[in-house]
């Protein structure tokens, strides 16, 4: 069933474009049943820029519980479309129906954590400097703040961007992927109906264009940005010459590490799961496992069979863990780098295949694949074993001991998360300060975070300012207020 389409959301109402390019919104699952077209223009981001502007100096005037009220007033225009938004997320994004639940979950809770517990971090405060010499610290909002999404987490990622910003005095353009727009539209129509003033929330649809125009833009403080790690480099570059804050979350080339003294079990299911859930398109999903090679056969003895069993289906049926991929494009990708493997001296342990059909459904589907590298200490230039595929694979990797698992782990342009597996909570505390990631685990699949935490990675996965719990910091900037009230004859001058 097609999803109408209503328009960008500029200054408070909803404009369908007078003309431009039309996007289709697939079902990546169901390619015979499109979400819904739309038409979109780059002319849109200038409107956008300008209604944001022009509702900056009122709406960072309200008071914070003022801002907060409207925006639990949101939270409850999305529990009223929870299950509405859960399909579209399913439908468009092709991720299964139990994640797509959890994802509009999150974005639920993130209203109350970033109320609760993420305002607290931007506090302000007051200090006595000297006697008689008053200090305090208070935040101010940026200005208007560019929000840009991903496909594979449409509604939380946006959302752990748009709240902080949002409750924090900022008035935000929001543009979503091209492949997730009536998701988008769907958190817009939450906005408009909790009854936010025109111009403090905005909506631009459209693909790459759209979000070149608009993080380009004059008139914008400051890029959020989820996405890819070429979009968010291409973002820095666009913004050399300004001021412009960048809050860049990108992407993940995870690891977990598996120690002799694992329960291998439980690791099999974890890095089972975070490996192939949402067919791998997660930032955070486990594409490399590093495995002492003393286990090396009990633990694929466990894993393989799971592997096995990894329930791939139409993302609206029932216990479906994997759906299909994106697009065509990431279907491709997901070959060239399986062939690329095999090139680059990886053995397939595991074959996968790419399939159009799945059942009576059309759809960009493929199966898990596994390879393996019995000898890591060569090959360290396969482009295989450094780059984000995104897709349902994940190479297994033997080395001797602890040493070579944390070189190998660090040994990738990226630097999201990493999972260990140990018995032994002193031997994961004796290691994890030689991991480079942003965000480690013990025991838990690489997939695993909380947003009671900050969220976000170190080098090619981002920018040094975490998401997650973290938002706040990015959202206002600390100004320093000094008030010296001593008369002049107290004070040590030079002349
Ligand atoms: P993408 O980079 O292709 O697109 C993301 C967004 O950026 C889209 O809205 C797109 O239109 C826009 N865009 C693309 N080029 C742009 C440019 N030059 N200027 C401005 N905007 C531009 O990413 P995707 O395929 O939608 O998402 C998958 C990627 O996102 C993966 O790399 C994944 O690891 C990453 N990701 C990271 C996190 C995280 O928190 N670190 C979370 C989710 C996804």
């Amino acid at each position: 069933m097609s999803v109408p389409f209503r328009g960008n959301y500029l200054g408070g109402r909803f404009i369908r474009p007078k003309k431009g390019n039309e996007l289709i919104s697939e079902d990546p699952g169901d390619l015979f049943d499109p979400v819904g077209r739309m038409v979109v223009s780059e002319e849109a981001v200038d409107v956008a820029v300008a209604a944001a502007l022009k509702a900056f100096p009122k709406w960072s005037g309200l008071s914070l519980p003022q801002r907060i009220g409207k925006m639990k007033a949101f939270r409850r225009e999305m529990v009223r479309r929870q299950s509405a938004l859960a399909i579209l997320v399913a439908r468009e994004a092709g991720k299964p129906i139990t994640e797509s639940n959890r994802e509009v979950d999150r974005l639920i809770a993130k209203v109350e954590e970033t109320i609760v517990a993420g305002l607290k971090l931007v506090r302000p405060f007051s200090v006595e400097v000297d006697r008689g010499v008053k200090g305090e610290c208070v935040w101010r909002p940026l200005g208007v703040l560019a929000v840009i999404g991903p496909f594979n987490f449409p509604a939380h990622t946006p959302a752990s961007h748009l709240v902080p910003a949002l409750l924090l005095g900022n008035t935000v353009v929001f543009k979503p992927s091209e492949f997730t727009p009536f998701v988008g539209q769907m958190i817009a129509e939450c906005f408009d109906a909790a009854g936010f003033p025109p111009g403090v929330f905005n909506l631009v649809q459209g693909g790459a264009s759209v979000g070149v125009r608009l993080v380009a833009h004059h008139g914008v403080a400051g890029i959020l940005f989820t996405g890819s790690t070429a979009a968010g480099q291409a973002i820095k570059k666009a913004t050399l010459d300004s001021q412009k804050l960048l809050a860049l979350e990108m992407g993940g080339k995870n690891a977990a590490i598996v120690l002799e003294d694992a329960s291998l079990d439980l690791a099999a299911r974890e890095i089972a799961q975070s490996a192939f859930s949402m067919a791998g398109q997660r930032c955070n999903a486990t594409s490399r496992v590093i495995l002492n090679r003393r286990i090396a056969k009990p633990f694929l003895d466990q894993f393989l069979p799971l592997v096995e069993r990894v329930r791939i289906g139409y993302p609206l049926e029932p216990e479906v863990l994997m759906g299909p991929l994106i697009s065509h494009d990431a279907v491709a990708k997901l070959q060239k780098y399986v062939k690329l493997a095999e090139e680059e001296g990886f053995e397939m342990i595991r074959p996968g295949k790419a399939t159009g059909l799945w059942g009576k459904r059309r759809g960009y589907y493929a199966t898990p694949s596994v390879h393996l590298c019995e000898r890591p200490e060569k090959n360290h230039s396969a482009h295989y074993r450094k780059e984000e595929i995104f897709g349902p694979n994940v190479a297994v990797y033997l080395v001797k001991d602890e040493e070579q698992a944390v070189a190998l782990n660090n040994e990738v342009p990226y630097g999201l998360i990493t999972s260990v597996f140990t018995r032994n909570p002193a031997r994961f505390r004796k290691l994890f300060p030689k991991i480079d990631t942003g965000m480690v685990n013990l025991n838990r699949g690489t997939i695993f975070s909380s947003g009671k935490l900050p969220f976000g990675g170190t080098k090619a996965s981002g920018s040094f300012r975490p998401a997650g719990l973290f938002s706040p910091y990015y959202c206002a900037y600390p100004v320093a207020v000094l008030q010296d009230s001593r008369p002049l004859a107290d004070r040590r001058l030079p002349f």
